[in-house]
């Protein structure tokens, strides 16, 4: 039965939908089980983020399934993180060196309908309006489907793969049949989605004659577009990203407890308090604020350990479904979009042992899922603190020199992360390695013009491994 050219994927979001796509071009027979309605039929039903940043390691899957130029034209480029201080002034942090460096702020729902697209075109067949009851697993995989009107459609598979994101089914199923090691660790914080209106559907009361006159020339964006806004505020932030016909979601992250957190900013009134004071240059590009602060739900944020990914050969977990982050590297689907292509790829090398496949598939995403998870919850920090700390500042400004002077040796860990395809693993490492002398060199200074660069260089040549080519 392994053997099976038949490949079951339960959950068609980003990771399930791309994974379908690029076993159906390499000529397997997929069907993929989704529990909402078909999101080309009936419109893309939410839930998660609005919009997402999509890095190299995303940009590699779907360059491989041929959808690069498809998706590049629903994305707008973010050079950098734009910081607002509290004082109103702002301040674009570039990401990389220059425009081959950038991230893409890309709508969700448009991605994953393109991606089932794309794979229904490779053949892969799509089931909506099946969620996944229950599982049991033997020689195989007997799953049962509710859909809507609660009829049970059962069905026995050679093995199931679970993209069906962080609250899994499959992996609640798998877990009691054999217990998988599960731990979720809840951030403490979680966060609320708004947004800045384009400025074609901003009340004209909330124009300000600058906005205006923008209008008049036809730009519709109230703020930089090319830019992931942030504003850092030590232990809570806002972030905006662009969506292409003009408007930014904006996220708000607070922690659960405390002064302000959800707990205390509990209504459109007091959130509104909490714009003026912290947030004031946001306020007026939020009209609907009050609307959105009532309506929109708190999100909750965790990451997810699990031991085992894989049941023999009978099931296997991919993207969230295995590894939930924290979303502040902008990595969970750039990293889900790694898994599909590794698992693909192992796939059709395949000997027929699917026991095989998942073993070493979890052997090689497991290290770096977790390393990804790690640099996730470091970069919360780095966000809505660091970006607005002199002693960071001056180690990221240093990083940079470095870079320059030792381009086949030290790279910024946001660029190794974020522009290469290098192992998170290998980047959580040579990042730790890089951080530890930039705190050595900048001790006590304040400005690089201070910092002995010759000595750095040598220190340099001496503790940094040279990147592969
Ligand atoms: C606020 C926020 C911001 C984020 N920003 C970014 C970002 O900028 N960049 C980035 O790379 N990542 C980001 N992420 C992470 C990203 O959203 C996830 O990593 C990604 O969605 C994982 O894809 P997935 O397909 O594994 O899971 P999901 O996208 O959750 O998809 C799971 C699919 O399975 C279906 N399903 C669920 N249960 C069942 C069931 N029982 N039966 C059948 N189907 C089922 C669901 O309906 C869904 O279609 C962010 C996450 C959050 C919360």
């Amino acid at each position: 039965m392994p053997n099976s050219k038949d490949i079951t994927i339960v959950g068609a979001g980003l990771v399930g939908a791309l994974l379908a796509t690029l076993l159906a071009q390499r000529g397997f027979a997929v069907t993929v089980y989704e529990r909402r309605p078909d999101p080309r039929v009936a419109g893309y039903a939410g839930g998660r983020s609005i919009n997402l940043a999509l890095a190299e390691r995303g940009l590699h899957g779907l360059r491989l399934a041929g959808m690069t130029d498809t998706i590049m034209e629903l994305a707008v480029m973010m050079r950098g993180r734009m910081v607002h201080h509290r004082d109103g002034r702002t301040e674009l942090l570039r990401y990389g060196r220059d425009d081959s460096e950038v991230i893409w702020s890309v709508s969700r729902g448009r991605l994953n309908i393109a991606l089932i697209d794309e794979a229904a075109k490779a053949g892969a067949r799509f089931v909506f309006d099946r969620r996944l009851a229950g599982a049991k697993f033997g020689d195989g995989a007997a799953l049962r489907f509710e859909d809507e009107a609660g009829e049970t459609h059962d069905i026995r598979v050679p093995f199931a793969i679970g993209a069906d994101g962080a609250g899994s089914a499959l992996r609640a199923a798998m877990n009691a049949e054999s217990p998988l090691g599960e731990r979720i660790e809840p951030l403490g914080h979680g966060y609320k989605e708004l947004e800045i209106p384009s400025l074609t559907n901003m009340p004209e009361s909330a124009l300000v004659p600058d906005e205006a006159s923008a209008l008049s020339r036809g730009e519709v964006f109230a703020i930089e577009p090319h830019a992931l806004h942030i504003w850092p505020r030590g232990n809570y932030m806002c972030i905006a990203l662009p969506n292409a016909e003009g408007s930014f979601t904006v996220t708000l992250f607070l922690p659960g407890e405390g002064d302000p957190s959800f707990a205390t900013i509990d209504s459109p009134a007091a959130a509104r308090a909490l714009f003026e004071r912290d947030f004031a240059d946001a306020l007026p590009l939020i009209p609907d604020l009050d609307k959105d602060f009532a309506e929109n739900p708190v999100g909750v944020l965790a990451t997810l350990y699990l031991d085992h990914w894989h049941l023999g050969g009978n099931a296997l977990l991919v993207g969230d479904a295995a590894h939930a982050i924290v979303p502040f590297h902008g990595q969970g689907m750039n990293c889900g979009f790694e898994d599909a292509v590794e698992l693909a790829d192992l796939f059709a090398a395949d000997s027929g042992d699917a026991a095989a496949v998942f073993a070493e598939f979890e052997r090689r995403r497991r290290p770096n899922a977790a390393a990804i998870a790690a640099m996730a919850l470091e970069n919360y920090v780095e966000m809505r603190d660091s970006v607005a700390d002199p002693a960071f500042l001056l180690r990221r400004e240093l990083g940079r020199v470095l870079a320059q002077r030792h381009p086949d040796r030290f790279m910024p860990r946001y660029s190794m992360v974020t522009f290469t395809r290098m192992p998170y693993a290998q980047a959580l490492a040579r990042g730790a390695a890089q951080e530890q002398l930039l705190r050595e060199l900048t001790a006590g200074k304040t400005r690089v013009d201070e910092i002995d660069l010759e000595g750095a260089d040598r220190a340099v040549q001496r503790r940094i491994e040279p990147l592969a080519s």
